[in-house]
Parts: structure tokens; C-alpha cells; sequence
């Protein structure tokens, strides 16, 4: 086995599940009641203002009533713990990880706790509603919208990520369904660079096939256990 100093983790909706926060596509293909579409996408924001904003005024609102689980938890001692490198890209717009301890982390797809400026493209961090909501407090515009990377946007800081992927000696996807580009990609650049390569997920996932190895069972569980093991690695 080579020696692993550089760890990447992606997560997915799946880590935050046991929290009570629902993933992205449940079984009825719908997130929160919602058809993607209608939601996630710049074309919905222009067409109906109201509905996205409010659905993201909800889901901020959501995040009161919840706490990290097991896994974040476990990755926050990672964090603490482990003396290499160590980069956590999260596609998650929630903020367990951060409450979970974890630091070395990159919100790929933005965050429910930041505003974006449609006028001047500041980003500030944000709590309360946006329906109805403040001005932008740089440029006083009234044009905030939720810090959401949208279908059909650029995800955040994917040059620091794919220099820490092709470095990585270790990659490890946690939750994700492998569905969502470009970070369904990271496991075959972790791979070509000779990276060892770990699922964590409660069902195989649509790109399990591409990792050397696949667990499956609940987050909480599996996560705990596998930051024990590669603790245990560094001695
Ligand atoms: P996804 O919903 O497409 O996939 C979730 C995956 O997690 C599935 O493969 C499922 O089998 C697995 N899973 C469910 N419960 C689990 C558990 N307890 N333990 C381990 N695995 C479990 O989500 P995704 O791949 O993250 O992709 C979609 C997008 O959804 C992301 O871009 C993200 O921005 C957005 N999103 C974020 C949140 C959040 O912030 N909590 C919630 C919903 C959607
Ligand atoms: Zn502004």
C-alpha cells in the first residue's frame, strides 16, 4: 500500500441524511417537494424570483433544527488530527461540516449561509430571509440571491480542487450519488494519479464501479470507522 500523506474527501447530500436534512434526489425524483429545475437553475431564478428565493429562505431556515452527526463529527477529528494534507470538497450547502469541526473544507457549490450580488458579485455571509430581505451591504443594490452554484454555473475554487485530486494518495467520496459533474469526475483524475480510491455510501452509487473499493451502510456508521482506520495508519 503507498503511503498515504495527501487525503481528499468529497461529500454528498447522504452525510447530511441522518441529520434529518433530505437529499437531492429522493425516491420520487423531487428535493424538498421540488423538481430541480425549478429551483436550481439561473432560468428559474429570472423567471420566478419569489419561488427560489423563498425555497432557499427554507432551507436556511432549515438549518436551525438540525445538528452534524456521527460523520461530520468524525471528519472534523480527522481534520484536527491528521498531519498531512488534507482537502474536504463539500457539494453540500449546508454547514454540519463546519459544525462537525472540519477546516481544510471547500463548499464546491456554495453555501446557504452566504448571499451572492447580482449587481457587483460580492458574496458576504448571510442568516435570515432574502424574500423582502436586506440590500447588498457593499453596494447597497437590492439584489441579493443565494450563494447557490446553479445548473449551468461554475463551481467554486475547481482549480485549488483538481491540484489537491491529482496530488491526492487517497480519495474518498462520502454520500454522493456520482451524478452531478464535475465532481463526479474526481475519482478517474484521483485514479489516474495513482491515488487509492474508497466509496462510502448507503447504496453503491451510479459510479461506484470506478473506485477500488465500495462500503456500504449509513454514514454515521461507516465514516467513524474508516477515520479510526486511517488515524490508526498514521501511527
Ligand atoms: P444525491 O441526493 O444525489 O445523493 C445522495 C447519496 O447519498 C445517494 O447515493 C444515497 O444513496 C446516499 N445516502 C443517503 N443516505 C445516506 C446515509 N445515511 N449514509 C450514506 N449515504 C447516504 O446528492 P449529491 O450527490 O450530494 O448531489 C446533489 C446536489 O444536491 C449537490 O450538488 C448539493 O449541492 C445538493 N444538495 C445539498 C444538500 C445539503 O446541503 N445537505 C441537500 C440536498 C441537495
Ligand atoms: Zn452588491
Amino acid at each position: 500500500m503507498r503511503d498515504t500523506r495527501n487525503i481528499v474527501i468529497l461529500t454528498g447530500a447522504g452525510i447530511s441524511a441522518e441529520s434529518g436534512l433530505a437529499t437531492f434526489r429522493g425516491p420520487d425524483g423531487l428535493w424538498e417537494g421540488y423538481r430541480v429545475e425549478d429551483v436550481c437553475t439561473p432560468e428559474a431564478l429570472r423567471r420566478d424570483p419569489e419561488l427560489v428565493l423563498g425555497f432557499y429562505d427554507a432551507r436556511r431556515a432549515a438549518l436551525g433544527a438540525v445538528v452534524p452527526n456521527a460523520a461530520h463529527a468524525a471528519l472534523g477529528r480527522l481534520d484536527a488530527e491528521w498531519k498531512g494534507g488534507l482537502l474536504i470538497v463539500t457539494q453540500n450547502v449546508d454547514d454540519l461540516h463546519e459544525r462537525g469541526g472540519a477546516k481544510r473544507l471547500i463548499h464546491i457549490h456554495g453555501e446557504l449561509l452566504s448571499a451572492l450580488c447580482r449587481a457587483c458579485g460580492g458574496r458576504e455571509a448571510f442568516a435570515g430571509d432574502m424574500i423582502d430581505g436586506p440590500a447588498c451591504a457593499s453596494c447597497g443594490a437590492d439584489a441579493l440571491r443565494p450563494d447557490i452554484v446553479f445548473f449551468g454555473e461554475i463551481p467554486y475554487e475547481m482549480e485549488t480542487i483538481q491540484d489537491a485530486v491529482s496530488e491526492a494518495d487517497l480519495f474518498v467520496s462520502i454520500g454522493t450519488s456520482g451524478a452531478v459533474y464535475p465532481a463526479a469526475g474526481f475519482v478517474r483524475i484521483a485514479r489516474a494519479a495513482g491515488a487509492e480510491t474508497l466509496e462510502l455510501n448507503l447504496d453503491p452509487s451510479e459510479g461506484s464501479h470506478w473506485f477500488g473499493e465500495s462500503r456500504t451502510g449509513p454514514a454515521s456508521v461507516l465514516v467513524p470507522e474508516w477515520v479510526d482506520e486511517v488515524l490508526a495508519r498514521q501511527g
